[in-house]
């Protein structure tokens, strides 16, 4: 095992303190990395180097930013195995979905090298004699706080669209998760990122985030995780007046009305459930089907559910690998507990952690559908982030979006059918950020991604997110 070192000012580079902490593999509980425990130190030199980095990649051309990102995406592409490897041994998911999301990461730099001719002003015409102007700059520098689930992607969608812009930056990853971000900063500094134009910090939130997000210097705050960390965040860059994107949780809803085709909303449910042992933040977290065709939806999901293979993402036949960490574990648990407990709904498939021979150490939890459960369950409130499922049987869409609304949520949301004006209504009436027909969790770098309501605002992803790292100055001139 060799001790991974933080990246700052384009050097691999351990911790003031020299502490470390442990990155351990969620399917078997064994020690995998040792990181540096960075510290506040450690952040004031992160944003140093950035800041020092910062006027002289301003003045590169977007054109050449985008050359060094073309570059690294190919790096990332011919090192793919390797790193999806080590993805899956930090985060769990299966090794497919890891290769998947380093094709996303890859993906996301270059949509935003395509994009490089859109970093361009405007030209106003005004009364008299005389011109207006627009010209857009970079921010200084930006930084992110990012969660374990997705690391690779949403590292991407932090970083690409704030260098293509000129900004530099500082990371802090999620500390389940660090090794993946800390190897994919890495090949940007091997492709020719300036020294100092990204650098990534590792350590706790609470010491190491919330100084990042303190120190001065620092302009723009993307954060996704939490809501209540994000509330935090928002308040502690408040203060500093710095711009913040903040991508949240999320509890979609998907609704299967009668008229649906019930084999795909069915691997639908599955996949947008279960992807990622239901680690994603618009995953389906409940499931509203019409009572007409509940019997026979219900009884083909179990029937799909039964077939997924839970284990260790690195075994090719695992569908579903463990949750990322033991607090999930711990959460996924109680909910279970509560339900048994109260006596509130009825646990149709799974409910507890498979048994192993050999190798049972790691945070493993069956795929789980309850149905019965009361408005107020908070498997109905909460973001539940794990492999359990509540379906609720309704008599119509009506009562189907009374039921989605009803979240503090508003992140995505599903609806399955053939009928164009169940898909208006929905579209006008379902309060989310993201509304897929007929599919669910599709998403990509051309299309904006964010939420409404609790699940926090700004957008990611699509054009329009270069103007949340550059600032526009006019400039009026007399002739
Ligand atoms: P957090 O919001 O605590 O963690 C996300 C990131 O924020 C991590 O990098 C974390 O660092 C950092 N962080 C934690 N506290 C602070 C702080 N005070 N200031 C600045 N940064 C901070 O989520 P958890 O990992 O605790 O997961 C808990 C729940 O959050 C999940 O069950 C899920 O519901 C939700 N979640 C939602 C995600 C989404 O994509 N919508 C993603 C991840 C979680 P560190 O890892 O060092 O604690």
């Amino acid at each position: 095992m060799v001790a991974m070192k933080m990246q700052i000012n384009g050097k691999a580079t351990g911790a003031c303190g020299s502490e470390s902490f442990d990155v351990k593999n969620p399917a078997t509980g064994k020690l995998l990395e040792q990181v540096p425990l960075g510290t506040e130190d450690d952040v004031a030199l992160a944003v140093e180097a950035a800041a020092s980095a910062f006027e002289s990649w301003a003045s590169t051309s977007p054109q050449q930013r985008g050359v060094i990102f073309y570059r690294a995406a190919g790096l990332v592409r011919e090192r793919k195995e390797e790193i999806a490897t080590l993805l899956t041994q930090e985060q769990g998911k299966p090794l497919a979905e890891s290769r998947n999301e380093l094709e996303g990461f890859a993906h996301v730099l270059e949509y935003y090298c395509g994009l490089t001719g859109s970093l361009r002003g405007d030209f106003i015409p005004v009364p008299g004699n005389g011109y207006a102007f627009t010209v857009s700059k970079p921010l200084g520098v930006c930084a992110a706080i990012i969660p374990w689930n997705m690391p690779a992607l949403i590292m991407g969608w932090k970083i690409a669209p704030a260098l293509i812009s000129g900004n530099t930056f500082v990371l802090k990853p999620a500390s389940s998760t660090p090794l993946t971000n800390l190897t994919l900063a890495s090949i940007l500094n091997e492709a020719g990122l300036p020294a100092g134009v990204l650098n990534v910090v590792t350590g706790p939130g609470e010491t190491t985030g919330e100084s990042l997000v303190r120190n001065p210097r620092v302009r723009k705050i993307s954060f996704t995780g939490e809501s209540r960390t994000g509330i935090r965040v928002a308040e502690l860059a408040a203060s500093g007046m710095k711009r913040v994107t903040l991508e949240l949780g999320g509890s979609d809803p998907m609704i299967v009305c009668d008229d649906a085709n019930l084999e795909s909303a069915v691997a639908g449910a599955i996949r947008g459930r279960f992807y990622n042992c239901g680690q994603t933040c618009t995953a389906v977290k409940r499931l509203y089907v019409f009572e007409s065709v509940a019997n026979e939806f219900v009884r083909k999901l179990e029937a799909g559910v039964k077939n997924l293979k839970v284990g260790n993402g690195l075994d090719k036949s695992t569908d579903m690998g463990p949750l990322n960490n033991r607090s999930q574990m711990e959460y996924i648990k109680e909910l279970i507990a509560e339900i048994k407990e109260k006596e509130e709904g009825k646990i149709i498939i799974g409910g507890k952690a498979p048994e192993f021979k050999g190798w049972d150490r790691g945070y493993f939890f069956e795929p789980t559908l309850v149905s019965g459960v009361p408005d107020d369950s908070r498997l109905l409130k909460e973001e539940v982030f794990g492999p359990l499922l509540p379906i609720v049987i309704v008599k119509n869409l009506d009562e189907a979006i009374e039921g989605a609304n009803r979240s503090s949520y508003g992140l995505g949301a599903s609806i399955w059918t053939k009928d164009l004006d169940r898909v208006r209504i929905g579209c006008e009436q379902v309060n989310a950020g993201i509304i897929w027909i007929n599919q669910h969790l599709k998403i990509a770098p051309e299309v904006p991604f964010g939420g409404i309501k609790e699940s926090g605002f700004g957008r990611e992803n699509g054009p329009d997110v270069l103007s949340e790292y550059l600032e526009s100055r006019t400039i009026m001139l007399k002739t």
